[in-house]
């Protein structure tokens, strides 16, 4: 930390700026005691996931502090969108190296608090140290779902449709405009898609509505073809999508324009933090109107098949040949 930070020292540091964001969690205790409480709802599961931010790999290292903080929570609260569950409360570890300063821990509160009063959900706790290392934010979300109705990557079935919510592609080309590459947009473009890569877009409209309705879902975090790979994995199933009915934005659109490569980076290039989801063909109707109940875009872009794998067809029913699938840290 800064003589700022330090000056505040870690507990007037909490004190000053994390317990106002646990005020309206009783079990958080004011953030003063060893632990925090939390009684789920009768007849509720309760959903956890746990998803870590890292300076110069989730986010760059000069980004606003709001949208750090949105997306460090936005990524856990996608988790717990893609399971069908309403988010409750969370837990927030943070690293902070020297640079940190005060008036930097303010904007970041600033930016739970407005990510917080969005999404319903409260902090009860955490930890806060000092690291030699780059800056890093590590959430544990907890949702609730109906008893036994979590949604899960394993339900696809053989003749399932495949959706997926939003658009695709736009935070990799978030990130290269972030570090300075053309991509021959305007400057509203490249603003929309730089706000892509730094502030995820939990669908938790659409999430809870789902239970029920979907068989399988998972949120599109490392590449839309890996996660499918995955549903398809967990499913025993395989997948086929159809390009050309994967949903872009026009700036997105307009780069595989100029660039038909572009659209296997774009397939496979990760921060979207979209839904997928595969639903029975009988269900379309229904999904429809429950995208329009959230106010989410949602597309069908394939279906799920007998065997293995992901395959994407471009023009013509060709296999688009992918020679990465996603994001992997290793
Ligand atoms: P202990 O060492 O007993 O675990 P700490 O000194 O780490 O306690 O934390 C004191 C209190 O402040 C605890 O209630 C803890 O949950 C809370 N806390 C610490 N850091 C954070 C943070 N970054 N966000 C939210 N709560 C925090
Ligand atoms: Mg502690």
């Amino acid at each position: 930390m800064t003589r700022d930070a330090k000056r505040l020292g870690e507990f007037e540091l909490i004190a000053k700026y994390f317990a106002p964001l646990a005020r309206g969690e009783r079990g958080a205790l004011g953030l003063t005691d060893d632990a925090a409480l939390f009684e789920p709802k009768a007849g509720h599961d309760l959903v956890l996931t746990t998803d870590a931010v890292v300076a110069g790999v989730h986010f760059l290292e000069n980004d606003p502090p709001e949208t750090i903080a949105q997306k460090a929570l936005g990524v856990n609260l996608s988790d717990l969108a893609a399971k069908g569950a309403r988010p409750r409360v969370y837990l927030l570890t943070i690293a902070l190296p020297r640079a940190v300063d005060e008036p930097w821990i303010k904007s970041f509160a600033a930016g739970l608090k407005r990510a917080q009063a969005r999404f319903g959900i409260g902090l009860v706790g955490g930890d806060t140290v000092a690291t030699p290392g780059p800056l890093t934010i590590s959430v544990t979300a907890v949702g609730e779902v109906p008893r036994g109705r979590m949604l899960t990557r394993g339900g696809a079935k053989a003749g399932d449709d495949i959706w997926v919510t939003g658009t695709i592609g736009d935070a990799a080309l978030g990130l290269r405009a972030a570090h300075g590459e053309n991509l021959r947009l305007d400057d509203k473009q490249r603003a929309a898609l730089i706000a892509r890569y730094r502030i995820p877009e939990p669908r938790s409209g659409l999430g809870p509505r789902l239970l029920g309705v979907a068989h399988a879902c998972l949120d599109v975090s490392d590449g839309l073809i890996a996660d499918l790979g995955h549903m398809a994995a967990a499913s025993r199933v395989g997948v086929e999508i159809a390009v050309a009915d994967v949903p872009l934005s026009s700036p997105a659109a307009a780069a595989v324009e100029a660039d038909r490569a572009a659209v296997s980076e774009l397939l496979t290039a990760g921060d979207d933090y979209e839904l997928a989801i595969a639903a029975p063909p009988a269900k379309r109707k229904q999904m429809a109107d429950l995208a329009a109940a959230a106010k989410t875009k949602l597309t069908r872009i394939g279906r799920v098949v007998r065997g293995r794998g992901v395959v994407a067809r471009g023009a013509g029913g060709a296999t688009l040949p992918l020679s990465r699938k996603g994001f992997t840290h290793f």
